[in-house]
């Protein structure tokens, strides 16, 4: 499979998210992510779209049905849902063009097996989490990994302490105007944007390890620079964006997934057993893997695709 040419990578007019995606949820966010390496007729995968997924993913995956801990809302349930864990994908290899995982990699226990798990099933892809600045001002107790881009490669370290600053920020950034337009003005900053082709290029560090070295005033310079024309057209769209309503902009942006179209997804040419990639036999309530005996529950449509506790992966 040759390496598909794309264009350069810009980044504006995604998400600010002070949300990860708990509590700043109604601080979020971008209409959508236009601006990725997603060809017409791409099949997209969303892991981790809990009650945000992107206009354009085709298939959505979420661990989580019902609990909204490590979310900003409910599920968002119109398009074809499967329920899987990030580290154990139950999906064909390279059975999508395009893999979004946006604000799922920090929450991942294993991050190395997410990584390999999102680039076995995927061609390209796109990873946003908040950085290591956004974890260390704001903390989210529920993030293990501290995640930054050197050099072109993304960074992971363990997380090993709670923010010092506690709530202090969340609460300044929820009812302080100019606190919030500091952010805002910032978003870059407290963002990770990679996308990928191919490969994943990421390296895990120890938890002595740095991030990026903040008393040199060159790595400053270039981890606040934009440098983006149209960044303050940007800014206001994405201001009166996050000042919608969440209810209206799950509204609006279901309309525009619902008004793309987009290929028609069968499930049952996509899925694998999340155990072992084999193949699966469907029955009307369930789906069950021969070779490893294992069973899934269909629920209204939407596989249960998570492996019992204790059963690990075979691949
Ligand atoms: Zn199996």
């Amino acid at each position: 499979m040759p390496t598909r040419v794309r264009r350069p990578v810009e980044f504006p007019r995604l998400a600010a998210v002070i949300s990860c995606q708990a509590n700043l949820g109604a601080a979020s966010s971008q209409p959508d992510h236009e601006q990725l390496n997603i060809e017409r007729g791409d099949l997209v995968l969303e892991v981790g779209s809990g009650h945000n997924p992107k206009t354009r993913a085709d298939v959505l995956c979420d661990k989580y049905i019902e609990d909204n801990t490590q979310r900003g809302g409910t599920l968002i349930l119109d398009r074809p849902l499967i329920v899987a864990d990030g580290e154990a994908l139950p999906f064909r290899g390279k059975s999508f063009d395009y893999v979004i995982c946006s604000h799922v990699l920090e929450h991942a226990d294993d991050a190395v097996r997410f990584l390999s798990e999102v680039e076995r099933v995927g061609r390209a892809g796109y990873i946003e989490t908040p950085s290591e600045v956004a974890e260390r001002l704001y903390g989210w107790d529920y993030h293990r990994w501290y995640v930054n881009v050197m050099h072109g490669q993304l960074v992971l370290r363990p997380k090993t302490e709670r923010s010092p600053f506690g709530q202090l920020f969340h609460r300044l950034a929820a009812r302080d105007r100019d606190f919030a337009r500091f952010h805002e003005r910032y978003h870059h900053l407290m963002l990770v944007q990679y996308e990928w082709s191919d490969r994943i290029d990421y390296r895990v560090d120890l938890p002595a390890g740095q991030g990026h070295d903040l008393s040199d005033s060159g790595v400053i310079d270039a981890i606040t620079s934009e440098n983006r024309p149209d960044q303050r057209l940007m800014r206001v769209t994405r201001v009166v964006w996050g000042r919608l309503p969440a209810r209206l902009r799950a509204r609006l942006k279901a309309g525009r997934a619902r008004a793309r179209g987009g290929p028609r997804v069968d499930l049952r040419e996509l899925l694998v057993c999340p155990r072992c990639c084999g193949a699966l036999e469907w029955q009307s309530a369930t789906v069950s893997c021969p070779a490893d005996g294992l069973e899934f529950q269909v629920d209204r449509g939407v596989p249960i695709m998570l492996l019992p506790d204790g059963v690990d992966l075979v691949r």
